[in-house]
């Protein structure tokens, strides 16, 4: 691939992998096949999977160790996830869907003026899903996904964080297409000043020109999509704010959203183990869904989590009980895990994030 120029997402269309199709020659649906793939797909994918041998030239210049680390730590291929699996969240989804899924289904129409955005911002309170989100994207575009989070590159790799950043936009590259998903984005790229350590400024440094595409690894036609997540959107570095083009408000679940992922979870888990069932009907549902007001998604896990075990703790001799003597959860379990989990989101910390939504963030 060549150096230099201008990169863009362009995520994969269906069907066209082999002849290219808008395509560069180093697409590698091997790293991002799911159950779905058609085996034309596959066939292809052996193939390229020869390209991916450690003597593969693209990897000559970068450090071993990072590689190892990235492909077999950090990077995940075929993530198994859908819409259905995010509750709530329907603005996002259908923001997503215009800007990241139609592009990814007609790169000839989404070119030009209409080109797909490098970089996107997830900004709002924490375990809201904007992880999830960024995996369901790279699942739905068959991407690979990277995933890293800032204090992974500041602390773990002091002093190396800068050949970190390299290291990784050169696998994203290897591996396109490919979402880079980085936690905590403001804390790595939070405004630049006097008091930054070198260290971290040259971070910073090698993100925007990454970022930019300038040194880019990919070529022209890159399929990197940027995705960062952050719950303190002010702290952002100016300059990457603007290269963030789309950044969207990912808000606690709303009624539907709690209802939604209630429903979910009790579907699934009826699926399950004799012993491991919620009995929740649609009055109780709703009940639930009345008293959890102001809890995140990762509240709602967390509450669910605690009224799961409080049938257990009512078992006098839980190494020898019968599973099927496991009684279901119920509402009145749940309301005694209410007691001790509580919202994680301040109310008054939401019109910070409404307030930061109006001034800069996107709307379809
Ligand atoms: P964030 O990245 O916004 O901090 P995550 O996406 O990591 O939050 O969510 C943490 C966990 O909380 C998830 O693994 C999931 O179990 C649950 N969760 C959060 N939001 C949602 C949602 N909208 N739908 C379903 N589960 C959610």
């Amino acid at each position: 691939p060549g150096l230099g120029g201008r990169r863009k997402f362009v995520p994969p269309t269906k069907g066209q992998q082999g002849n290219g199709g808008g395509l560069s020659g180093n697409f590698n649906p091997a790293k991002s096949v799911t159950q779905h793939m058609v085996n034309g797909y596959q066939n292809e994918d052996k193939k390229q999977d020869e390209n991916l041998e450690p003597q593969d030239e693209r990897y000559k210049n970068l450090d071993p160790r990072m590689v190892e680390l990235i492909e077999n730590e950090i990077m995940e291929k075929q993530i198994n996830m859908t819409w259905n699996d995010i509750a709530g969240l329907e603005f996002a989804k259908k923001t997503i869907n215009e800007v990241i899924i139609w592009p990814m289904l007609r790169p000839d129409i989404f070119k030009g003026i209409r080109a797909p955005p490098r970089g996107i911002l997830f900004f709002g309170p924490p375990g809201t899903g904007k992880t999830l989100l960024g995996k369901a994207i790279a699942a739905q575009s068959k991407s690979t996904f990277i995933s890293i989070s800032s204090s992974t590159l500041t602390s773990k790799w002091v002093g190396e964080g800068e050949k970190m950043v390299r290291t990784m936009f050169a696998i994203a590259a290897i591996h396109q297409p490919c979402v880079i998903f980085i936690d905590e984005i403001d804390s790595l790229l939070c405004a630049r000043n006097e008091n930054d350590m070198e260290s971290s400024r040259r971070i910073k440094t090698e993100f925007l020109v990454q970022l930019d595409g300038a040194n880019t690894f990919a070529g022209e036609n890159s399929r990197i999509l940027i995705i960062g997540a952050t719950n303190r959107p002010d702290d952002l570095d100016e300059a990457v704010k603007r290269r963030m083009q789309k950044r969207l408000y990912i808000p606690l679940p709303n009624s539907a959203g709690r209802k939604q992922f209630i429903q979910r979870m009790v579907e699934r888990e009826s699926h399950g183990d004799e012993g491991h069932q919620i009995n929740l009907d649609d009055k109780s549902i709703q009940e639930l869904v009345e008293m959890t007001k102001g809890y995140s998604g990762a509240d709602l896990k967390t509450l669910s989590q605690e009224a799961a075990m409080v049938p257990l703790r009512q078992i006098d001799d839980i190494a020898n009980v019968d599973i099927l003597n496991i009684r279901p959860v119920t509402l009145e379990d749940f309301k005694e895990a209410l007691k001790n989990v509580k919202a994680t989101v301040k109310q008054g910390d939401l019109n910070y994030f409404l307030e930061w939504n109006d001034k800069f963030g996107s709307f379809p």
